[in-house]
């Protein structure tokens, strides 16, 4: 039977890395004869400057029926003077309410090859393999009210909401404990629960489904001696659970200890499994158009498309070994480059691991 994978390039440096991923979909479809076929669709800016709107009906159709989603990256200064409704981030959070995909598996492999990039100590960092699970649809990023009024004494004040209920603790808790499950069992879930009630509950609800995961070693933190922890010995950490603001946060961080935020892919799930996939760093303005952004993150999203949403893990290894390989041969994009190794276009970096495969 055949699969549907719907393609949203999005803006910036989002269709140069989608465009390498793409290719290298397409090899393995080939390779592994997986039967998937390929849609486009708008998301963001550039969803914006086509119909008006970040998240077009037509996407959302396309969405819905698809199997899985590869997307790149939205935004840009471009769009950033427009009404906070209609900016191109708003896309993204649509897409991931409307699909319900409210579990995000976040990954943070150092590569061996690369333990010079990162900047902390190698011996901190070397071998470091951590998960973080954040929960993506709601939140304060999703409460409400919110917005900005004008208050009592006449004076401007902006106000938001941190909210969750304890279903949505509990399905979150469940997808962290199910993937400690599958990896060290070490589960440490986040919070700020000395000061904020709605991660009171989190630690109570987190605790009580954890009496289901006998095996897992569950343990609390606050979320800033978790960022400490991060940065001062991060390999103390197995898979880690938090809220949508905090993960959004503690995954950047996590992202950098690996070297680059261009080599960190992301799954985000639904209760069965269909996820959209995309690297954890934004759409680059900065270094859009130059044909140096790293698609390796975009590549190795869909290799955790194809594992967790296509039922295809002996592609997924294949994609994984070939990044391995090319990361061997010491060929490198402008922001993993060290001494000794070659600097390459995105588009070489690109036909690399096609080689590779
Ligand atoms: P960013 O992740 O786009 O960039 C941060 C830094 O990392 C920049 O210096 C950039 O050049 C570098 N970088 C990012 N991806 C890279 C890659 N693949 N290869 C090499 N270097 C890379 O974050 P930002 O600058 O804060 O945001 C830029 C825009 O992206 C904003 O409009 C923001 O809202 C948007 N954004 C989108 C997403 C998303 O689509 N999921 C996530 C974060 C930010």
């Amino acid at each position: 039977m055949s699969k549907n994978v719907l393609i949203l390039p999005g803006d910036g440096i989002g269709p140069e890395i989608v465009a390498q991923a793409e290719r290298v979909l397409a090899a393995v479809n080939e390779k592994f004869n997986l039967g998937i076929e390929t849609t486009k669709g708008l998301i963001g800016g550039s969803a914006i400057d086509a119909t008006g709107g970040p998240f077009p009906d037509e996407t959302m159709v396309k969405a819905k029926a698809a199997d899985a989603i590869l997307l790149g990256a939205v935004g840009g200064p471009k769009w950033d003077s427009l009404d906070m409704a209609i900016r191109p981030e708003k896309g993204l959070l649509a897409i991931r309410s409307q699909l319900n995909l409210f579990a995000n598996l976040r990954p943070a492999i150092l590569y061996p090859q690369l333990a010079d990039a990162s900047s902390l100590k190698p011996e901190l960092v070397s071998g470091l393999d951590l998960l973080i699970v954040r929960e993506l649809t709601g939140g304060i990023y999703f409460g409400q009210p919110r917005g900005i009024r004008v208050n009592d004494a006449g004076e401007r004040e902006g106000f938001n909401t941190y909210i969750y209920s304890e279903t949505e603790i509990r399905r979150i808790a469940h997808q962290a404990f199910q993937a400690a499950q599958k990896r060290g069992k070490k589960l440490c879930s986040v919070d700020k629960a000395n000061v904020l009630e709605a991660t009171v509950l989190w630690r109570e609800i987190m605790t009580e489904v954890g009496k289901e995961y006998p095996e897992v070693e569950l343990s609390h933190m606050y979320v800033d001696n978790a960022a400490m922890q991060l940065v001062r010995a991060p390999k103390q950490f197995d898979v880690m659970v938090t809220g949508n603001m905090f993960g959004d946060i503690l995954s950047d961080c996590a992202a950098m200890l690996t070297g680059s935020i261009g080599m960190l892919p992301s799954a985000s799930l639904d209760q069965n499994g269909k996820g959209m996939y995309e690297p954890i760093h934004g759409s680059a303005p900065d270094i859009t158009g130059k044909g140096i952004a790293n698609p390796l993150a975009t590549i190795l999203s869909v290799s955790m498309m194809l594992r967790y949403s296509l039922n295809s893990a002996e592609a997924a290894d294949c994609i994984e070994k070939a990044v391995g390989k090319v990361l061997d041969q010491g060929l490198r994009t402008a922001d993993i480059v060290s001494d000794g190794c070659q600097q390459i276009s995105t588009q070489a970096m690109g036909d690399a691991v096609l080689a590779a495969l």
